[in-house]
């Protein structure tokens, strides 16, 4: 249950850990250009250590996005109509000091060091191993540090199912076309925008090659209809990113079909109201 995370999703555990990274060599300023979850982790993690955060975003950021995060005390810059644009300003602004330090959304081996806590913990509470790990994709920062856990743990058997979204199949075309930029923009439709990257971290094309790892896509629709029947099963709200991990589960996916124990990692995610939940769903019906 990742959604109880500080500033609610998994973002936190490599974001954290890079931040604490810097921090020790007296970096007093993390510069990220998310507006969505990991500038929110970024954010958190300034407020936490006391020192200054940037989060660079662009236009299309939702207000009760921006406001999370201002709410934490980072500083938000807007800048360009895409997230290229932010990225680049945010870049440029960490070349301006020594004591700033540039805090990407997934790239990073300290980002998967951090990710790959949810395996440590799993070793300890777990009674029974599972068969497999059921997880979202966007970037793949997330599936990285999951693979780095479960190899260093001697878990190689563990399978993952990593799930993306059918408008933004990232993963899917990285493994597909052999580049780890594999997507154009105009290939992009989907409102899981925390998955809606144009590439994935080369590592998971690397870590792809070295573990049992089944992808799946999943349609939008089937993504909210699984943030809806998670909400009326645990009254806990979870962005449609997260919908993806869940709706295999709901759909029986025959993928899933002879698992008998599942480790399901509910992602979590700032980026849903109630209210855009009800409307994505009043689209469906
Ligand atoms: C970032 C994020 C993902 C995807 O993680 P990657 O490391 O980019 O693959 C999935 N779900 C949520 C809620 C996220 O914030």
């Amino acid at each position: 249950m990742e959604c109880w995370q500080p500033a609610a999703s998994f973002k936190i555990r490599g974001i954290g850990r890079l931040c604490q990274h810097y921090f020790a060599q007296q970096k007093t300023h993390f510069v990220a250009s998310s507006g969505g979850n990991s500038g929110l982790a970024v954010a958190h993690a300034a407020a936490a250590l006391g020192v200054k955060a940037t989060v660079v975003i662009p236009e299309t950021t939702l207000p009760f996005m921006r406001k999370k995060i201002s709410d934490y005390g980072a500083t938000l810059v807007v800048c360009g109509r895409v997230w290229d644009e932010a990225d680049a300003m945010a870049r440029q602004i960490v070349a301006e000091s020594e004591v700033n330090a540039y805090i990407p959304p997934f790239d990073h081996p300290t980002i998967w060091q951090g990710h790959a806590s949810i395996v440590d913990e799993l070793d300890h509470d777990m009674v029974k191993r599972p068969d497999a790990i059921v997880l979202a994709v966007g970037g793949g920062g997330l599936y990285c540090g999951v693979v780095e856990g479960l190899q260093r743990g001697g878990y190689e058997d563990i399978r993952l199912i990593a799930c993306e979204p059918t408008g933004a199949p990232t993963f899917t075309q990285a493994v597909k076309r052999h580049t780890a930029n594999s997507l154009d923009p105009n290939e992009i439709h989907t409102i899981c925008t925390s998955l809606a990257t144009q590439r994935v971290a080369e590592q998971a094309l690397v870590d792809y090659q070295r573990h049992p790892t089944t992808i799946l896509t999943v349609p939008d629709e089937q993504a909210v209809l699984a943030c809806r029947d998670f909400l009326n099963d645990h009254r806990v709200l979870v962005e449609p990113a997260c919908g993806v991990a869940l709706a295999p589960i709901y759909n029986d996916h025959p993928a899933l079909k002879d698992c008998r124990s599942l480790v399901v990692i509910v992602c979590g995610g700032s980026v849903v109201q109630f209210e855009s939940l009800q409307h994505e769903l009043t689209k469906i019906s």
